[in-house]
């Protein structure tokens, strides 16, 4: 879903210049809500800062991974390039998924055996067998017979020459080098999903507001005007949602990733009094909901919030 922006100017840095589009969830996560109301500048600025912090994540990683069924696209797309780990005989291997496929990474174990990608495997097996002057219909020969044999069976491809094609088990994902989000990806969300609520009134010069732009602008995960509650569902759904929850005591954005991981994102010393969006993206149809409702009988704002 496009969202039509009403305004000229960043929303993070205020300038006037021409805006870029922007995706409130990740489209790295499947995110496809999405506004113009970024500059070039803070576009690329929070993709590398925040954006590209999710797919090192091992929630979203574990998410993905247990609804690789209901989200086969998705979960492709999200997988390529990830590291993996995983069992081949008794032994352990790593490797990482290329245009779909796990790739185990090429190694030599130390009972000399050499563990490659069957493709690879093929290739080095006729190179080895070429250089030890077998002759190249024995060759021919010996790759077939391994082309034609089933999975863990032992092949002779020439005198003191066996290869097997080993079965791959137990693969998950390698955590090493994994990282969780930093509180900057719901900050983001949140402070863009109120942009939506507020329209043009985003870019009002008030403290509160400015100071969300500066912990934006200068990716601070840490700063007084905002702060973010982590908490978990009980089981992976193939959704994102994101909901205005109300003013009790300041604005408070709930976002939630794969109907699993939420964040309840705190923004101090600010009311939102405009009608409340409440917006779904269900990941399995690629069907989006936008529900805006006029809150009657909201919370009092607390004197000292701005009124926006
Ligand atoms: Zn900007």
């Amino acid at each position: 879903m496009r969202i039509k922006w009403p305004g000229n100017s960043c929303i993070v840095c205020l300038k006037e210049v021409p805006l870029f589009r922007e995706h409130l969830i990740p489209k790295a996560l499947g995110g496809i809500l999405t506004c113009s109301f970024l500059c070039k500048e803070c576009n690329s600025a929070l993709g590398t800062r925040v954006d590209a912090g999710v797919k090192k994540d091992p929630r979203i990683r574990f998410a993905v991974d247990s609804l690789q069924s209901d989200i086969p696209n998705l979960a492709r797309k999200f997988m390529e390039g990830q590291p993996y780990i995983f069992q081949v005989g008794d032994w352990t291997e790593r490797g990482k998924f290329r245009k779909g496929e796990l790739r185990a990474t090429t190694r030599q174990t130390k009972e000399g055996a050499l563990i490659q990608p069957s493709d690879e495997g093929y290739k080095s097996n006729e190179r080895i067998l070429r250089k030890n002057g077998i002759n190249e219909d024995t060759i021919q020969e010996g790759l077939r017979r391994l082309h034609e044999a089933k999975e863990n069976e032992i092949v002779a491809l020439a005198p003191g020459r066996i290869a097997v094609k080993r079965r791959v088990e137990q693969v998950e994902p390698d955590l090493r080098g994994s990282k969780l989000l930093t509180s900057l990806l719901p900050l983001k969300i949140g402070y863009e999903f109120l942009a939506l609520h507020l329209g043009s009134a985003i870019y009002r010069q008030d403290s509160t507001l400015g100071r969300l732009r500066v912990a934006l602008r200068q990716g601070l995960e840490d700063h007084p005007s905002f702060h973010v509650e982590s908490l978990n569902a009980s089981e992976y759904r193939p959704f994102h949602g994101i909901d205005f929850v109300g003013n009790n005591p300041h604005a408070v954005v709930l976002i939630r990733l794969f109907g699993w991981l939420a964040f309840r994102v705190h923004f101090h010393g600010l009311a939102i009094n405009h009608p409340s969006i409440s917006y779904l993206h269900r990941l399995d149809t690629n069907q989006e909901d936008i529900q805006t409702t006029n809150r009657s009988a909201d919370t009092p704002r607390q004197s000292g919030q701005p009124d926006c």
